[in-house]
């Protein structure tokens, strides 16, 4: 048997304007946060995706860390989150002593089940925090007037969401990350766009904005005073060192600039994998990605669910052994070794459903067409 090439799961992008715009970051001697590159993205963001303010981070898990500061989360206050999602969208409010309770997803998609949610608003309920799986949008307009009639916040969990759009019921298509009062992107190196590490927070309730900026200066008002709108910069809240180095902003700005050749070539491989598998799906075998009507697909990612879990882990196992890396993702969160003590025993399960039977396969810009093809023939072998 010949040996054939391994196929990663992921492989970073790059632009070739990375090292040239860090380059660049250094000769100009200012490599701490908040300089050029830091505003090229934000504003970038603001403008492109009508977001309100924008602050880079050094992650999405900072960027839901300063939500949960900003919303003055509290011992006792209680945040609702999907249980399938990722550790930074709970721990960024356990760390500031709030209980999680846990929404299930929807029958057939990983997104929180918006229905299921009233049930679970009591007194305390502060947030909702809607997680865009796979790029996916949830909900929102159910979200939003929950949110609304029940004076909560929505911080959309958008780390998986740039690039992705919702249309409402008034018709209006919108940038997921723009309809919360706050929405978290990451830029880690396994999204879309990436710096490495990388984050983003956007405000876009304006009464939040101001203090965002302090938290996001370590509790100073240092930004206020370098625009020459104080005349000593002092400790005026709380607050921790949330901001990427003009280093990591100058990498993240040649992907910006890219952004619309990045999303074409993803949007070409989930096409690819698509058009090859979906008669497969029709006949059963399998389930694809469901998208909603109201939301577009950013091609974050390509995923199966498998009619059971032994089959989904046959199916890994296949993989690996061609070398090839297609793999599973969250584990519900409400059993978890850590926080299945405070869960309040309701059974969730779509969102163990989900940690069961759904596969990821490789998906990453350089893809090439023979490689889809080695993956689909394995999936048709699997299955037939
Ligand atoms: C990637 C991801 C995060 C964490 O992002 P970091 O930038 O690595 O901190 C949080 N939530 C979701 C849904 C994610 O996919």
């Amino acid at each position: 048997m010949d040996k054939k090439n391994k196929i990663a799961f992921n492989v970073p992008y790059l632009t070739g304007m990375e090292l040239h715009y860090m380059q660049d970051a250094v000769g100009t001697g200012k490599i701490s946060g908040n300089g050029k590159y830091t505003q090229l993205c934000q504003n970038y963001f603001e403008n492109r995706y009508g977001f309100g303010k924008c602050f880079l981070t050094s992650s999405c898990t900072d960027a839901l860390e300063m939500a949960a500061i900003l919303l003055d989360i509290k011992a006792g206050d209680e945040i609702i989150i999907p249980s399938y999602t990722f550790v930074s969208t709970a721990n960024a409010f356990v760390l500031r002593g709030a209980k999680i309770i846990f929404a299930d997803s929807m029958n057939g998609n990983p997104n929180i089940d918006a229905d299921q949610i009233e049930a679970l608003i009591t007194p305390r309920t502060r947030v909702i925090v809607p997680v865009h799986y796979a790029g996916i949008a949830c909900d929102m307009d159910k979200l939003m007037e929950l949110a609304e009639r029940y004076k909560l916040y929505v911080v959309e969990d958008a780390a998986q969401a740039i690039d992705s759009f919702y249309t409402g019921k008034d018709g209006r298509r919108r940038a997921l990350g723009s309809i919360g009062h706050m929405a978290a992107f990451s830029f880690h190196e396994t999204k879309n766009i990436i710096s490495g590490e990388g984050g983003m927070l956007a405000v876009n309730d304006p009464q939040f904005a101001q203090r965002a900026e302090i938290i996001w200066e370590k509790g100073t008002n240092r930004s206020a005073f370098f625009r020459g709108e104080v005349d000593k910069y002092n400790w005026v809240d709380i607050g921790s060192s949330f901001l990427p180095s003009e280093i990591t902003a100058a990498f993240l700005w040649a992907q910006v600039e890219c952004l619309d050749q990045i999303q074409a070539a993803r949007k070409d491989i989930w096409n690819s994998y698509h058009e090859r598998l979906k008669e497969l799906e029709s006949s059963g075998k399998f389930k694809l990605q469901d998208i909603p009507p109201y939301s577009t697909n950013n091609a974050h990612m390509f995923y199966l669910l498998c009619p059971s879990g032994d089959c989904r882990n046959q199916l890994i196992e296949t993989f690996v052994k061609q070398e090839i890396y297609a793999i599973f993702h969250y584990l519900s969160l409400h059993s978890s070794p850590y926080y299945s003590k405070e869960h309040d025993g309701r059974i969730l399960k779509n969102s163990d459903a989900f940690s069961d039977t759904l596969i990821r396969l490789p998906m990453f810009n350089t893809l090439g067409l023979s490689e889809i093809e080695r993956v689909v023939d394995i999936i048709k072998r699997e299955f037939n």
